[in-house]
């Protein structure tokens, strides 16, 4: 174990004592210990798992974020004012651009990125098979492409929208973007400070960087522990807060232009599900239902939208750009 190791993140020494937690989003209950870094907060996993493609099932893992994510932001941006679900953007970068006019809806954090334009070229890191991407297409964007290293092969080239997929890692991309997006994806690597270092580097001049991670809070923690959906043992290694994210990012030679939270009910619902011992699927494939009404679930939501408003979502959104030399 990294017992007398440093944090990966900043550094210390400072590791506090380990925690021990179960595999629960396919059922396995294997078990994986987490650091917690006493100096920047960061909670990392003790010992990265020696073979990682074998808890991506396949196909498993994508279709539930892009299918499953995907519709729950469209199903929740419905319920939700738009511009809510993003933390809220403020005036000034809410402002007359293109993507404000159109409907935001579909992709909310398209709000986040002041003076976005349909004709910038975006690639999405960690693309899975580009559903995201796709609903970029339904907005306008034309100039778009994604990088995942688990793409499957057959997948990879020109899909039938236009989507350039390539299947790797970012120090793989060989042109520069105007706007580089990590959704969800950089929690799941080893090095997230070496990927953005490579983002920073692949931006365009005037080029953004958004990241969109999950977020650790105090009250998350204390109220779900090991059983927190976002914890998601072993594919996430590591779970920041704002502050150790943003000085990681300072670090790789980028500064946080604006930042918000985007948490979302249903992350709060599946970890109640997880204290319940109740797993998302089981390991024959079978997706298990949470024990809550319409009621019970609407009031994650509201939970959540109050927790992004005080700035303690689990979840949130960050738009970089290269800090000045
Ligand atoms: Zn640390």
């Amino acid at each position: 174990m990294n017992t007398g190791l440093a944090c990966r993140i900043c550094g210390s020494s400072r590791l506090g004592a380990h925690v021990i937690a179960p595999e629960m989003m396919f059922g396995t209950r294997e078990e994986f210990a987490y650091l917690p870094c006493l100096a920047c907060g960061t909670l990392q996993i003790a010992d990265f798992p020696a073979d990682m493609a074998a808890h991506y099932p396949p196909g498993a893992y994508y279709s539930f974020n892009n299918a499953g994510g995907l519709s729950f932001l469209k199903r929740a941006v419905r319920r939700v004012v738009a511009g809510t679900m993003i933390g809220r953007p403020d005036r000034a970068t809410r402002g007359g651009g293109v993507i404000d006019r159109i409907k935001r809806g579909a992709e909310p954090w398209t709000a986040a990125v002041p003076g976005l334009k349909r004709s910038d070229s975006v690639l999405d890191v960690g693309c899975g098979e580009g559903a995201r991407l796709e609903a970029l297409v339904a907005l306008g964007f034309s100039d778009l492409s994604g990088i995942d290293p688990f793409l499957p092969p057959e997948r990879a080239g020109k899909t039938s929208s236009g989507i350039t997929l390539m299947r790797g890692e970012l120090a793989s991309a060989d042109r520069r973007y105007d706007l580089i997006t990590m959704h969800h994806s950089l929690e799941h690597v080893q090095e997230p400070g070496r990927l953005l270092e490579q983002a920073r580097d692949r931006l365009a001049p005037g080029g953004r960087l958004l990241v969109r991670i999950p977020l650790l809070q105090p009250w998350a923690w204390e109220r779900f522990g090991t059983r927190w959906a976002q914890l998601d043992p072993p594919r996430h290694f590591y779970l920041f807060t704002t502050e150790a994210f943003i000085n990681l990012a300072e670090r790789s030679g980028l500064a946080c232009t604006s930042h918000g939270f985007d948490g979302m009910g249903w992350s709060i619902a599946w970890s109640e599900g997880y204290a319940r011992d109740i797993p998302m699927n089981e390991p024959n494939g079978r997706a298990n239902a949470l024990p809550f009404d319409g009621g019970e679930m609407a009031a994650f939501e509201r939970e959540a939208r109050r927790h992004n408003a005080v700035g303690e979502g689990e979840a949130g959104w960050f738009v970089l750009e290269p800090a000045a030399r």
